[in-house]
């Protein structure tokens, strides 16, 4: 997201060099509105060989396979914003089993720069239907995903889980 008036007291906004850095800084009260990659959390649901990706109903990457996640409220741990995000969008209460890695991405409507902590995950409880942001879930086998796949970051995350070694992960 581009931001033009400062949120302090909404005089212009400018790019200036800082610390290096392009900032935007408040041409009135001199506010330096600082920048951050957006946190994201996510889960790969696993049972044995196959994963359970959800199929987006919105845009970014309306009618592409997902893997179940989401935005992090301000304050949440990614472990609680993973399980509750893998609650909303396929009925299913999850474990998490480890930090598979963590990935940078864009968001590509607003431009977002998110960073994307994946999970591997078991099925605790709960009853798979999809949520309001899915068109639908489905078990994949690892070695038949399908190939419209949302996000780079999902694309190096599977790679990671299916040979070991991720495709320029961590990189950006
Ligand atoms: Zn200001």
């Amino acid at each position: 997201m581009r931001y033009s008036f400062c949120p302090k007291c909404a005089n212009q906004l400018t790019l200036q060099i800082i610390d290096q850095y392009e900032r935007l800084v408040c041409s009135g009260c001199g506010f330096v509105f600082y920048q951050n990659s957006k946190p994201c959390a996510g889960a790969l649901i696993l049972d044995g060989r196959k994963l359970l990706l959800v199929k987006r109903a919105e845009e970014p990457f309306k009618g592409y396979w997902d893997i179940p996640g989401g935005f992090l409220e301000a304050g949440e741990h990614p472990e609680a914003g993973a399980v509750r995000e893998i609650l909303e969008e396929t009925g299913l209460h999850i474990q998490l089993d480890r930090l598979l890695g963590i990935f940078m991405d864009v968001y590509t409507t607003t431009g977002d720069p998110t960073l994307n902590l994946f999970y591997t995950a078991t099925v605790i409880g709960g009853e798979a239907r999809a949520g309001s942001d899915a068109n639908g879930l489905q078990w994949f086998d690892l070695d038949a995903l399908p190939e419209q796949i949302a996000f780079r970051s999902a694309h190096e995350v599977l790679a990671l889980l299916r040979n070991g070694h991720p495709k320029n992960a961590n990189t950006f």
